[in-house]
């Protein structure tokens, strides 16, 4: 059972930001998301594009600020489950929250701020026959951990950064062969990826497949081979894993089923302190609705300090607490 005062749900920008909030106010904070890595839409949609709009940063790449994020969070020392989507989230006797993700992890907490986003990302899946047979069972969506995939034969699928970025990663000293299948003869993803696929596939580091797809899957238990469809003819192929990285779609998933008040898809809160209709649970950032609410970064970072002042009222109702500013504080490094 891991414990803190705050169990935050999404670990995009805004669910970061309130790790820093919380942590002024003496919070501890635990952040639980279903990606493998930190970041929401910023790591997972758009990491090399830049946004104009935070305030003090003319411009800035969305990787670059999810960095920036985790440096400024660091001092607060957040514990993280990344990984595992939550699933329930239950209110104890003791009016504390227990929330149970999709592996059982249970995390407890006083207080639960929803910072989910658009919701979970699902995989787009390939309509291929006994692709559920085989699920877990040498086929992958999403890498969480590339070490599983240690001196394994793997074919990626996918066309977009995602596929590329991993290909090279995997081919370099982790995986046995790696053989890329793409559709088309372009790629979607980053000039200097497609350089580098192209580069490697020349020295022979890779097996780069292209107007060609995968239209067959065989095994018995798991999978042990692929027939790969290209312009003129039809080859089997062995491996161990096929990874098809054709992106993420975000839907709101467990969220729905919380008992939360949902306007199209998002959580209706007081938009005094973003609580919802639940005594103790908390939404923030593109999740949430209330009246003139716009669905940038920013407004996401303002709920989440006007949010941390009320949670802490919730986690301390005998505390006392007085407002300061971070340079009065001297920096944070008095916490
Ligand atoms: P998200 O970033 O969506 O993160 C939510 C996280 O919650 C996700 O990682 C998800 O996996 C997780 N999650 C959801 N449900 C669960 C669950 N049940 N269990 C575990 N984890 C869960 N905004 C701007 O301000 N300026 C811009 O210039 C800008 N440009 C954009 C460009 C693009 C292409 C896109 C797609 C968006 C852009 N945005 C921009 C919007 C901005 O990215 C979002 O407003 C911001 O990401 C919202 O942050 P968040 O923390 O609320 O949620």
């Amino acid at each position: 059972m891991i414990t803190s005062d705050i169990i935050i749900i999404g670990a995009g920008p805004c669910g970061l930001f309130s790790v820093f909030e919380a942590g002024l106010l003496n919070m501890k904070c635990h952040l639980i998301d279903y990606l493998p890595q930190v970041g929401g839409q910023c790591s997972e949609i758009y990491p090399k594009k830049p946004i104009y709009d935070i305030p003090g940063f003319p411009e800035i790449l969305a990787g670059d600020l999810i960095d920036n994020l985790m440096h400024q969070i660091a001092p607060f020392k957040p514990g993280f489950t990344l990984g595992e989507r939550v699933e329930v989230i239950e209110k104890m006797e003791n009016s504390s929250f227990c929330v149970t993700t999709n592996r059982g992890t249970k995390h407890m907490s006083k207080v639960v701020v929803i910072a989910g986003g658009l919701g979970c990302f699902e995989p787009r899946k390939p309509n291929i026959d006994k692709l559920s047979s085989f699920e877990d069972k040498g086929i992958d969506y999403i890498i969480k951990d590339p070490l599983k995939y240690k001196d394994k034969k793997v074919i990626i699928s996918g066309g977009g950064d995602s596929a590329l970025d991993w290909t090279i990663h995997l081919a370099k000293n982790i995986c046995s062969a790696v053989t890329l299948v793409h559709r088309r003869s372009s790629f979607r993803g980053h000039l200097d990826s497609v350089e580098q696929i192209n580069k490697m596939s020349q020295a022979g580091l890779i097996d780069l497949v292209t107007n060609a797809e995968v239209v067959e899957l065989i095994g018995d238990k798991s999978i042990d081979s692929v027939r790969i469809k290209t312009e003129n003819q039809i080859f089997q192929k062995e491996i161990d894993y096929w990874i098809p990285l054709f992106g993420l779609t975000p839907k709101l998933g467990p969220i729905a089923n919380w008992g939360l008040n949902l306007d199209k898809n998002a959580i209706v809160v007081n938009p005094h302190d973003y609580s919802t209709n639940i005594d103790g649970i908390f939404a923030i950032g593109d999740i949430n609705t209330y009246p003139g609410k716009l669905k940038l970064i920013l407004s996401g970072f303002h709920e989440a300090a006007l949010m941390s002042h009320s949670a802490f009222k919730y986690v301390f109702p005998d505390g006392k607490k007085s407002f300061k500013y971070t340079t009065v504080l001297g920096g944070i490094e008095g916490f």
